[in-house]
């Protein structure tokens, strides 16, 4: 049990570190750093049950496989940028002004998606 909650609190400081989404495996990754033993099925567990209690939320993007981010993130309107190079995923911050424009006459936009792809500061020096 206590073993478990290191395993935690560990996963739970990466996301804080990071402050993007992170796949299962980058979170295994950085929180090997933290807790040695740790592995790809804890992690995968650790992440549904953050998931279920709300604490993280899935950050879909087309194709791909879930990304998570931690809840005071998700509850602040924001976008992500994909680099293609590392397949890392970042936050933007703010939208985009005039959206409704490009909605047709007599059409109501109830949500959108917005997904910047190219390349992140590390792969493009
Ligand atoms: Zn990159
Ligand atoms: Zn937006």
């Amino acid at each position: 049990m206590q073993r478990q909650t290191a395993q935690r609190v560990a996963i739970e400081a990466v996301f804080g570190a990071a402050g993007r989404p992170l796949g299962p495996l980058e979170v295994l990754d950085a929180a090997r750093e933290r807790v040695p033993s740790l592995n790809l099925a804890t992690v995968y567990r650790t992440l549904k049950r953050m998931q279920e209690e709300h604490a993280i939320h899935p950050v879909e993007l087309p194709g791909e496989a879930p990304r998570y981010e931690l809840r005071a993130a998700a509850e602040r309107h924001h976008h992500h940028f994909r680099c293609c190079e590392c397949d890392s995923v970042y936050d933007l911050k703010g939208c985009v002004a005039g959206l409704k424009k490009l909605v047709p006459s007599g059409f109501r936009m109830t949500d959108h998606e917005i997904v910047l792809y190219g390349t992140c500061r590390c792969c493009t020096s």
